[in-house]
């Protein structure tokens, strides 16, 4: 009778590999399938609450998680953000190429792969066209007055991108000189682009700036803003440091 050992020993030699190199590629295989999984229910999760919040219309958006240096796990296109499932999800590499998933990827990839690119303490990102954010993306006008002193010390100022033609490289070169330095963008006649650690983070900061761009209105409404003062932000800067809040932007 062959014993559990000897066939140990023969298959991955009949196959030219070592019975390490055999348990190991199933461990890393079993791995990366955990990580598309995990990052599948989270990209599921987060999407159904931008439709619940109503972030997205119709199959607007589109959500991403950095599964390694090398491959992106990404909502695909033409699908509403609240219907979809784990399986419908696509990996591709960092250049934009499908590795695994039945659907295409979103046409707005490029953006996501380029914040990527330029932040590696990036591991999520979100974008959507939340109601009164995209308003003021639309109007032209920044999320930039210190008005909230707990917006100053967690989302800081949200910048205004130019505008670029959805789904091309042009929206992505539009992103390139705020990336560095904020978490979130508004960009001109779309929408919002909000990235994080995690796709939860990234997600908080996207309804942060809609709750900030509510409020920013509200006061342009009520006709009166009261902005905090250079030495009212550093305070708050210095208790950002002290108690540990994540940083507004990589640079700022
Ligand atoms: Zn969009």
């Amino acid at each position: 009778m062959l014993r559990i050992s000897q066939a140990m020993s023969y298959f991955p030699k009949r196959l030219g590999h070592s019975w390490f190199d055999f348990v190991s590629f199933n461990y890393l295989r079993g791995r990366r399938r955990s990580k598309e999984k995990t990052g599948g229910q989270q990209l599921v999760y987060f999407g159904k609450l931008l439709h619940q919040k109503a972030f997205v219309s119709a199959t607007d958006g589109n959500l991403s998680v950095r599964l390694d240096d090398h491959r992106i796990l990404a909502t695909p296109t033409a699908i509403g953000k609240g219907m979809m499932q784990v399986r419908d999800m696509v990996v591709v590499d960092e250049t934009g190429v499908k590795l695994k998933g039945k659907r295409d990827v979103s046409s707005e990839i490029g953006m996501h792969l380029t914040i990527y690119k330029l932040r590696p303490d990036v591991g999520a990102v979100v974008h959507a066209h939340p109601c009164t954010a995209t308003a003021f993306a639309c109007a032209g006008i920044a999320l930039d007055e210190p008005l909230c002193s707990e917006l100053v010390m967690t989302l800081g100022s949200v910048p205004l991108a130019p505008y670029g033609t959805t789904g091309t490289a042009e929206l992505s070169e539009s992103l390139l000189p705020f990336i560095p330095y904020y978490n979130a963008i508004l960009m001109a006649n779309h929408g919002v682009v909000a990235y994080g650690k995690t796709p939860c983070e990234a997600y908080h900061r996207m309804e942060a700036v809609e709750h900030f761009a509510r409020i920013v209105l509200a006061t342009r409404q009520i006709g009166k803003q009261m902005l905090l003062d250079g030495d009212q932000i550093q305070k708050l800067l210095e208790a950002k440091h002290r108690y540990g809040v994540s940083p507004s932007g990589a640079g700022k």
